[in-house]
Parts: structure tokens; C-alpha cells; sequence
């Protein structure tokens, strides 16, 4: 039934206005604000169409919302042709007709509303109700379907699943798995009417011994493997693994550096465990707790603690969690695109993103995600997690690291590590600290509560104990509170940290360049003048001072765990725990400022890089620091994550990033162990030479950006859309799709560019795959992150040679690691990674564009063998990328060398 409701669509194509009786006509940008301003109208993503009006106010009926709440958990690709799939409706054929199929695709998810099948109907009655008192605007509209239950419905928490508490596992039986079995297991994998593959055949038989018992103290089982795309490594791997598992009783901890790849290997679950059930506890996916929803946050919202458009979001966020998986926000089965449409506003305060959380004291402990994963986590066979998480757990306990660890995306290893074991001295992160201790201060409102609120009836039972947090909350005082960078920049700090930061301000002003760029300045920490080693000297004073109460405190709830008093039940012991691993951090953080503060007007640490920076966003500063790096982060790597492993895989499709073995062993730690540490490699199975090339283009001047955005709009009307651009700087990416974004568009050919639409990246790429058309431009993450496999992503574009940037911790490693050549390897793995999002499977093929002639030669060795590399001027790069793509498939797709066809990707 068609909605009696006016509808409007914008793109940079037009705008398109369909009138209640449906009948649609173009308008003007100021007559479509007035008439939104005047009625309501249906919009699909109101942050994007007032982008395009220029009208960031927009607001309206946005079928988003409506979706999120009628199919919470559900994916849908946010766009008219996605949306009206998700309803089973055809998408529009044209940007002109969307109009109208918005107030159709209303008509039919209002419908459902109606339908006594419908699987979402639990808690819609009572989210409604809340939502309408709210202003909501789909409220009436909703209610007037909804049928009123005959018995109250559940409260959304009691309607959530309960974790059993079960005993630590075992530790693991000391086991082999023999290489034929690994090969064996693959078959049975792959499934019988697959075509054997020798790599992933040989790649399984390599990784089976890993998983047999270590033969030295500190010295793990270690491999390093490199195996082309196409060679299926996730099954190679999971083979032995999944063997180890069931035969130990242990766990296996597969990690990734994207979320793509994590969603990736989740999707192999069914080959391995056909049972849902058993699956769901077999493999779990853990993330970081900042993932997830914290139930008492949302409590807190629901109950007044959020206002305005935040408290509609944490209504839709409730529909959600009833109906999730999981309860990870952030790439799980929350659609990424609903905390964009409340312009990002409560999504992050209702996970446990500062360590707030209470534990046993907590109400929805026993409902608790997190709580959940990590406990479902202790007994599953594999762990699918990330990198980070890998070294945070390693990091925070011996007794709880990863012991048979898969790297899969194994060339982010180095940067992983590095960000994991970086220290930063900054306001935002001392208030972050501030806050933990003390809880809200003035005018803050929410449950936020400090350790005293947290402890409270510890306290009132241990002398001792509540001194030291008294004293804690005393001291804590002295670290940076609300409003300090606007006191910094007044020139009126307050308290000793508050003054040390306005010092590294003062020097990072005095010397660093391009203080008119409006981005981050940074200079190094050397020669510090008279004021900063003063500064810095009172600042660590009060730190340690901080340090004192806070290891008293620690000390006494060990005691109180060890001497349990009655009232000491298990909630309230895991709410201790919660408070000595809390404060275990809190310390260590505190030791390692402490240590940066000492080192200035010292002698530098040769293992560290140190800088100070002012962060800064369009001129706009946002927080002042002082960084310490590794010079070398695979050494923190290798003596707490790898050494107390009994096996490690590393792996990658670039793991050597065109070089040698060497440098593998560098960038993954392995150079650090005493051990030896096999190597294998596996070269992709696909024809590169026969489905891709790579094009130099040499006549778009540098710093050209005209002729720049006139390269980009050409290459992409010859490949009709399918295009990733790739940019090294946002500000040029900026001012290339402002150039070509309607001349596009006015073709059919829809632009998406990261940093501009208010999209979040993950959203931006499934919009991509789902659209042929569709182009997108982006920076690193897209280089690194994007998977597309099939005709959706046809033409990669780099505007640039991809140099690192000029940095302080740049040039240091730069010194360290031979000059040029560190460079050169820098770019290569980054030419390696991007050319990599081309040809992802079988049938897949395309054109690597690098619009910059000063392209040296030396670096094409990235590439993988077989591919063509010509340096050619536009115009023919246009013809070249016309005739590779319009050749037929048969002609030109990817083949397995010496086989017939290879069957799926990785
Ligand atoms: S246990 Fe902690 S993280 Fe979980 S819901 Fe409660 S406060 Fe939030």
C-alpha cells in the first residue's frame, strides 16, 4: 500500500521530490529544504541528503531508522536498490523512480507490523510506546499497526540469554597432529567434489607441525608462510587446527587485523561444525570490550540518561540487542550505518569503552556480551579475534595468553604491535584516568562512578583499603579535569599536569613546521629547554604519588580475596578481580608515564622513539602529548606474545612484501627468537599476467589537482564505476570528488568517498561490492581492509607513489633500518596490499592505475610476477583500462596455472 506521504531523494545526480499520490518531479536544492522544513518527508539517510542539500538539520521519516527497528540485527545495504532487496521488492532502474520506491518500501515495512508471523515482534510494543514519547516521528505510524499485547511483555533484560558459570578449563593435552591427517582433514573440508589444490595441500601438511609440543622453554613452534590469493590458506590452516583442538582439549586463537577477514573466517564455520549449536560454541568471535554493548550503559540510557535524538538511538539499540548474536556495536550485526545516523551521538557511551564497567556489581552481570565471549571463549576450539586483543590478553597475564596462535593477515603484525605497545602521556588520556578514579565531577551526569562507588562496602570493611582510596581520589585531582585544553590555550593551566602540557604546547609551537597545514605538529623530545625538564620533573612527582594509593589498594583486595570475609559471594568477588586487574592497568599506565616524564633532560633510550605532538583537526586542537614507540615493536612482540606460545602462524598473502625471508623475520618477530622458525611459501594459483595490468601514468603533473580530478572522472567513465581510488592525503581526496562527484553521477556513475559522506567505511564498502556502478574513494583502511571479490571492484586508482609520512617515529625507523631502503620496503608491501584488493577470486580481473610518473622502477617488483607494467600517457591509459574490460571474461579471467578452475578465495 502506498504511504499517503510525501518523499524526498538527493543525490548528486538531482533531487526528486514524490508527491502522497506518488507522483514524482524534480525541485530545486531551496524548494526541497522548504518543503522538508514544512512537512515531514521519507528519506533514506538523513545526514547523507542534507549533505547533499547542504541542509545538515534534515530531518524527516528516515526508512533507516524504520528498518533498524522493525528488522533489528538484520543487514541491509543502505541505499533505495539495497533496501527495497532487503523488502523483496525491485530496486528502482533509475535514480528518478527512487522517490517513490521509498514511500513503497515504507508501505511494506510498515506492514509487517501487521503480520502475525513476524519474528521481530517481541518488545516492539513497548520500544514503540518509549519512542513515541520521544517525538519519534514513525511512532504514530507504527503504533497505529502494532498490536497491543494482551499480557505485558518482558523487560528487554530478562529476555536475554544467561552464561553458565563453568570451571577453568583444563590445560591442554600435549599432542601432534601428523601432516597426512592435516591433508585429510582438508579434503574432507573442501568437500569431495572440489579439485585438490597442491598449494593448500602442501600449505596444510607445513602448519601441522606448529601444533606439536614446543621443544625449548621460550622457544615456540614458529612458521611463516606466504601463500598467493587463491591458494584457500583459511582451510589450510584450520585443518591442523581444528585437529588440535578436539584432540588437546585446547583452544586455537586465529587472528586478523580487518574485520572483513574475521567475518570471513566466521563465514567457514558451517564446513567445520554443520550444527548451529555445537558451531556456536566451537568458534567464538571475541573482540575488545569497547565492542561491545554494556547492558547497565544501556539502563541508563533507556532510563533518562540519555536525551534527545541519543535517547531514540539507545530505544533502536535495545530492539537490537534482544535480537543480537553477540552484542558487538562495531562490525557485528548492528548495522554500521545506525550510529551515523544519529551523527555518532550515545553510540560510543553505551559500550564499556573506559574500563567502567562494575562486574558482579553489576545488575545484568549474568546477561552481560562481554562477560559472555569470554567466557564462551575459554572453552571453545577457536577463537577468532584480532591482533590487538591477541597482545592485550598475552600482555595482561601469562597464565591467560593465547598458546596456539594463527596470524592470518600476518604483514599487519609490525603495526599491530607497534600501536599495542606505544605510550601516550596526553590530556585526554590522563582525564580518561581521572575519571576512572574520582567519577563524575560537576556537572556530569550518568552512572559513571569512580573506584569509591565501585568499592564502597570493600572500604567500609578494610581500614587500610580505604585510606589508600582516599588518598587515590585526593591525588588524582592533580591529573587534567574537564575544559583543559581551552585553560592550556588561555595560558592558564591547572595543576602539575596540566602545566607539563602547555610546555610540550609551548615547544611543539616553537619548532615544528607547517603550523599552518591545520594538521598534527610534532617535534622531537631533544634539547628540552629549562621549563619543560621543570614541568615534566613536578608532573612525574604527582604521578607517583598517584602510583603509591593505588598499589596499597591493590594489595589489600588481594588480601581481602584471600581472607574472604561472609559477604564476599562469588558476584562480589568477581567485581574485586574486576578492581585489582582494573588497577593492575591503571599502574602500569602510570609506570610507563612515569618513565616517559623521567627520560626528559635524561639521556634518550635508544630502544624508544620519543616526540611531542599537538593533535589537530582543521586547525582545531584536540589534545596535546608526548609519544613514546619501539623503535622496534617486535621485540615487546616476541618476548610477550610469541616466546610464551607453544606454536605460531604467521601468514599472508605479502608477508615478504617483494623482499626476502629476512625481512619477514623482522616485521613478525621471528628475527628475536632463539628457535629456529620455519618458512613456506605457496604462489598464487591465479594467471596475473592473463587478467591485470598495472599503468604508470606519466602526464598528470604533481600538485595538478585539476588535472588530477580530470584522470580519476575519465578512468572511471572507462570502467563504468567499479573504481577504487586510493589517496595518500584527505585534502586532496576531498578536492577530487568535489571536482567530479555530479559530472559522475549526471552518467549514472555514483561516487563514494570516505572522510566526506557521513558514512561509516564499513558501510561505504558494502554499498560498493552491492552497486557496480558505484566507485569509491578512501585512504589507508580502504588499502588495507577492502574486500571485494567479482566485477564490483574492477579498476584500482593510487594518485600517488604511497611514501610514508615524514614523521618523527617515521625518521628514526627510517635511520635505523638503511635509509632508502626502509622506504622502499615501506611502499612496497603498501603497492603489494593495494594491488591485492583487484583480483580477489576466479573470474575476477582489472587494472592497477598509479597516476604519478615518478614512479621508480625499483619498487615494481611489488607486483607479482607475470603482471604487465607500462608507462603510458592518459589517453591511453583510458583505452587500455576500455579494452581489458571489455574483452569477454572467457578471454581475459583469472585461470589456475596448470589446473582447471580454483573454486574460492582468501
Ligand atoms: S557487567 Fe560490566 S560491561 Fe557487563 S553490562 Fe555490567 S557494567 Fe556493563
Amino acid at each position: 500500500m502506498l504511504l499517503p506521504l510525501p518523499a524526498l531523494h538527493a543525490t548528486h545526480a538531482g533531487i526528486w521530490i514524490a508527491g502522497p499520490d506518488g507522483e514524482v518531479r524534480e525541485a530545486s536544492r531551496g524548494e526541497a529544504i522548504a518543503r522538508a522544513a514544512e512537512t515531514p518527508h521519507i528519506i533514506l539517510n538523513a545526514p547523507l541528503v542534507g549533505q547533499r542539500l547542504g541542509y545538515a538539520e534534515l530531518s524527516g521519516l528516515d526508512l533507516l531508522e524504520l528498518f533498524a527497528f522493525v528488522h533489528p540485527a538484520r543487514f541491509a545495504v543502505p541505499t533505495p536498490a539495497g533496501l527495497s532487496r532487503s523488502v523483496g521488492m525491485e530496486p528502482p532502474a533509475r535514480e528518478a523512480e527512487a522517490a517513490a520506491v521509498l514511500q513503497k518500501i515504507a508501505g511494506k515495512l510498515l506492514d509487517v507490523l501487521a503480520d502475525p508471523d513476524w519474528p521481530e515482534r517481541e518488545g516492539a510494543w513497548t520500544a514503540n510506546a518509549s519512542l513515541h514519547r520521544l517525538g519519534w516521528g514513525w511512532a504514530p505510524l507504527a503504533g497505529a499497526r502494532l498490536e497491543r499485547p494482551e499480557r505485558g511483555e518482558r523487560m528487554l533484560f530478562s529476555r536475554l540469554a544467561q552464561w553458565e558459570e563453568t570451571p577453568d578449563p583444563p590445560p591442554p593435552l600435549a599432542t601432534s597432529v601428523d601432516p597426512e591427517e592435516a591433508r585429510t582433514k582438508l579434503a574432507q573440508l573442501t568437500g569431495k567434489h572440489a579439485e585438490p589444490r597442491e598449494g593448500q595441500q602442501a600449505m596444510a601438511a607445513a602448519t601441522a607441525p606448529i601444533f606439536a609440543p614446543r621443544q625449548s622453554r621460550d622457544g615456540p613452534n614458529m612458521l611463516l608462510a606466504e601463500a598467493g590469493t587463491g591458494i584457500g590458506k583459511t582451510l589450510a590452516y584450520l585443518a591442523p587446527a581444528s585437529i588440535w583442538a578436539v584432540r588437546s582439549g585446547g583452544t586455537v586463537w586465529i587472528s586478523t587485523f580487518t574485520k572483513a577477514l574475521q567475518r570471513q573466517l566466521d563465514s567457514e564455520g558451517p564446513r567445520l561444525f554443520a550444527d548451529a549449536k555445537v558451531r556456536a560454541r566451537r568458534i567464538v568471535v571475541r573482540k575488545g570490550r569497547e565492542n561491545y554493548l554494556c547492558l547497565l550503559n544501556l539502563e541508563d540510557a533507556l532510563q533518562g540518561g540519555f536525551a534527545g535524538r541519543a535517547a531514540v538511538l539507545a530505544q533502536l539499540v535495545g530492539r537490537w540487542a534482544a535480537y543480537s548474536k553477540d552484542g558487538d556495536m562495531v562490525g557485528g550485526d548492528l548495522p554500521g550505518w545506525l550510529p551515523s545516523l544519529f551523527r555518532r551521538a550515545g553510540s560510543t557511551a553505551l559500550t564499556d569503552r573506559r574500563g567502567e564497567c562494575v562486574y558482579g556489581g553489576c545488575p545484568h552481570y549474568r546477561r552481560c556480551f562481554i562477560e559472555r565471549a569470554e567466557r564462551a571463549g575459554r572453552d571453545a576450539d577457536l577463537v577468532i579475534a584480532n591482533h590487538a586483543l591477541v597482545m592485550i590478553n598475552a600482555a595482561r597475564s601469562r597464565e591467560t595468553a593465547p598458546q596456539q596462535i594463527v596470524f592470518d593477515e600476518g604483514h599487519h603484525l609490525f603495526d599491530a604491535a607497534d600501536s599495542t605497545f606505544a605510550v601516550a602521556l596526553s590530556g585526554q588520556e590522563a582525564i580518561e584516568m581521572r575519571r576512572w578514579i574520582v567519577g563524575p565531577e560537576g556537572r556530569s551526569r550518568g552512572r559513571r562512578r569512580g573506584l569509591a562507588a565501585r568499592l564502597m562496602d570493600v572500604a567500609s570493611y578494610d581500614e587500610e583499603g580505604a585510606r589508600a582510596l582516599e588518598q587515590a581520589i585526593e591525588r588524582a585531582r592533580a591529573l587534567p579535569s574537564d575544559g583543559w585544553i581551552g585553560r592550556i590555550a588561555e595560558g592558564a593551566p591547572f595543576g602539575p599536569v596540566e602545566a607539563f602540557l602547555a610546555e610540550v604546547r609551548g615547544t611543539v609551537y616553537a619548532r615544528s613546521k607547517a603550523q599552518d597545514a591545520g594538521y598534527g605538529l610534532e617535534t622531537e623530545l631533544a634539547d628540552p629547554d629549562g621549563a619543560l625538564v621543570d614541568r615534566s620533573a613536578a608532573a612525574l612527582e604527582a604521578l607517583e604519588a598517584l602510583h603509591k594509593p593505588l598499589s596499597v589498594l591493590s594489595r589489600r583486595l588481594e588480601a581481602v580475596l584471600e581472607d574472604a570475609p561472609d559477604w564476599l559471594d562469588s558476584q562480589a568477588r568477581a567485581r574485586v578481580e574486576g578492581a585489582i586487574s582494573g588497577l593492575k592497568w591503571r599502574r602500569e599506565t602510570l609506570s610507563a608515564w612515569a618513565a616517559l616524564l623521567a627520560r626528559i633532560g635524561g639521556a634518550a633510550d635508544a630502544d624508544f622513539v620519543d616526540w611531542l605532538a599537538v593533535e589537530r583537526v582543521d586547525g582545531r586542537e584536540y589534545d596535546i602529548a608526548i609519544n613514546r614507540r619501539w623503535l622496534d615493536p617486535t621485540r615487546p612482540l616476541s618476548e610477550v606474545v610469541l616466546k610464551p606460545a607453544q606454536g605460531v602462524v604467521v601468514t599472508s598473502a605479502t608477508l615478504r612484501g617483494g623482499d626476502g625471508w629476512e625481512t619477514a623475520d623482522q616485521r613478525t618477530g621471528a628475527a628475536h627468537l632463539d628457535s629456529i622458525v620455519g618458512h613456506f611459501e605457496a604462489e598464487s594459483p591465479f594467471d596475473y599476467g592473463a587478467c591485470s595490468e598495472v599503468l604508470i601514468v606519466t602526464d598528470i603533473r604533481q600538485g595538478d589537482i585539476a588535472a588530477l580530478a580530470g584522470g580519476y572522472a575519465r578512468l572511471i567513465e572507462a570502467a563504468e564505476g567499479g573504481t577504487l581510488g586510493l589517496f595518500t592525503a584527505i585534502s586532496r581526496l576531498k578536492a577530487v570528488h568535489a571536482r567530479i562527484a555530479d559530472r559522475l553521477a549526471r552518467a549514472g556513475l555514483s561516487l563514494l568517498a570516505q572522510h566526506v559522506d557521513p558514512i561509516d567505511p564499513g558501510t561505504l564498502v558494502d554499498i560498493f561490492r552491492d552497486d557496480p556502478r558505484a566507485s569509491l574513494l578512501g585512504t589507508d583502511a580502504l588499502r588495507d581492509g577492502v574486500d571485494v571479490p567479482g566485477d564490483s571492484l574492477r579498476l584500482v586508482v593510487m594518485e600517488r607513489v604511497p611514501w610514508p609520512r615524514p614523521t618523527v617515529l617515521h625518521a628514526a625507523r627510517r635511520m635505523a633500518g638503511g635509509g632508502s631502503a626502509y622506504d622502499d620496503r615501506v611502499v612496497r608491501a603498501r603497492l603489494a596490499q593495494a594491488f591485492g584488493r583487484l583480483i580477489r577470486r576466479q573470474g575476477d580481473r582489472g587494472v592497477f592505475v598509479i597516476l604519478s610518473a615518478a614512479m621508480p622502477s625499483r619498487l615494481l617488483r611489488a607486483f607479482p610476477p607475470g603482471v604487465r607494467v607500462s608507462r603510458v600517457p592518459l589517453d591511453e591509459a583510458i583505452e587500455r583500462v576500455r579494452n581489458l574490460l571489455s574483452r569477454s571474461e572467457a578471454e581475459t579471467s583469472v585461470v589456475e596455472r596448470g589446473s582447471e578452475a580454483v573454486a574460492d578465495f582468501d
